[in-house]
């Protein structure tokens, strides 16, 4: 153990919620971790206690100028009852590129790491076991000085809450409309389109809500300078399977650098499947769906893992992919990824971590 981590247990548990009701995001666990900073002081006081509302001044830092930042990742529960986690490190550094571009401190990975198994041994009984079912972790850092000024905060928190989620797909892998989106952007270069931190999301309701008006699950987010250039689909990255080969837009400073999306690349490395990271512009979509060599394209992200796409409209045009079928890469990149976590399938790659 790299830190001290002080436990206070709660005295009611809550019941839990069957697998088959769980939802996405609705349902948390008894406990949640916590630990506090301040200026001179760094990082200290790591505790786990009941899960309880948050006392904030309503000055706090994080509720003027947003100043907060966030990771996602899936705990599930192994065929012999062990603890699996997927690349969590990654999280945990990539929190940490999230909060140098906030102006908020780091912390030690191995510390993130380290409480957040202690809090997952504590929580173990609500990681649900049905299939497609996990245990979503969400931590998080805000700005907690109170202060109008626009500067950064002299105070912080670090949060780990825990969810037990269903399955994203009810009645399997299914793909989904897209709406290309021409109007409204999600991040620029030199902006904070590379850093999990709420503003972006907050910025990209309205051009959700207005997909989801016109029967389109999500957006696919363009280049916010050309209005060309494809970035990411609604909070997932993209890929396009074109004449047997896989393209996936070049982390360009405004893409989201998603270990969904680093992991994929890596398992058709290995399967020898050609993948192309560059710049891909929405004509070049249109042109290869019109020789017919658009094959697959699907979004991925931990949430989803892989999200088949059916549909795109782009302006007035309507594109089909594999007659709004799932395909058959897509499927099973999805069985291997969903394998590698549950540890259905044996990991090559050292990926995963286990724990009692
Ligand atoms: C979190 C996120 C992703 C996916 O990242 P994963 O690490 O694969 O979950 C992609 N795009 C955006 C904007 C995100 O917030």
């Amino acid at each position: 153990m790299t830190v001290q981590v002080e436990t206070s247990i709660c005295q009611d548990r809550k019941a839990k919620v069957p697998d088959q009701q769980l939802v996405f995001g609705r349902t948390f666990t008894d406990h949640m971790f916590v630990a506090d900073y301040s200026e001179g002081a760094g990082w200290h006081d790591f505790r786990i206690q009941p899960y309880q509302p948050l006392t904030l001044d309503p000055s706090a830092i994080v509720l003027h100028y947003g100043q907060t930042v966030f990771e996602g990742l899936k705990a599930y529960k192994s065929p012999t009852g062990k603890v699996r986690l997927f690349r969590p490190r990654l999280n945990f550094e990539r929190l940490n590129e999230s909060c140098a571009r906030m102006c908020m401190p780091t912390i030690d990975p191995d510390a993130m790491l380290d409480s957040l198994v202690e809090l997952l041994r504590l929580e173990k009984d609500w990681i649900p076991t049905a299939p497609g079912t996990s245990l979503y972790i969400r931590p998080f850092m805000i700005a907690t000085e109170a202060y109008l000024g626009v500067a950064p905060s002299q105070k912080y928190q670090f949060i780990i809450i825990l969810s037990p989620v269903g399955s994203y797909y009810k009645e399997g892998i299914a793909p989904v409309k897209i709406l290309v989106e021409s109007q409204y952007v999600r991040a620029v270069a030199g902006g904070t389109g590379t850093a999990k931190t709420a503003g972006n999301y907050a910025a990209s309701l309205k051009a959700q809500q207005a997909a989801g008006s016109e029967g389109y699950a999500q957006v696919m987010w363009l280049d916010g300078v050309e209005r060309k250039y494809i970035e990411e689909v609604g909070s997932m990255n993209v890929f396009f399977k074109i004449d047997g080969k896989v393209y996936t837009p070049a982390l360009n400073g405004s893409i989201l650098d998603g270990i969904t999306r680093r992991s994929i690349i890596d398992i058709l490395r290995y399967w020898e499947v050609p993948v192309i990271e560059r710049r891909i512009s929405m004509e070049e979509i249109r042109e290869a769906h019109r020789t017919g060599k658009l094959e697959e394209a699907w979004g991925t992200g931990t949430a989803a893992v892989i999200s088949p796409i059916g549909e795109f409209k782009w302006q007035n045009e309507l594109f089909y992919v594999n007659n709004g079928q799932t395909g058959e890469l897509s499927a099973r990149l999805y069985d291997t990824i969903t394998g590698l976590q549950t540890g259905e399938m044996p990991d090559p790659f050292g990926w995963t971590i286990e724990f009692e």
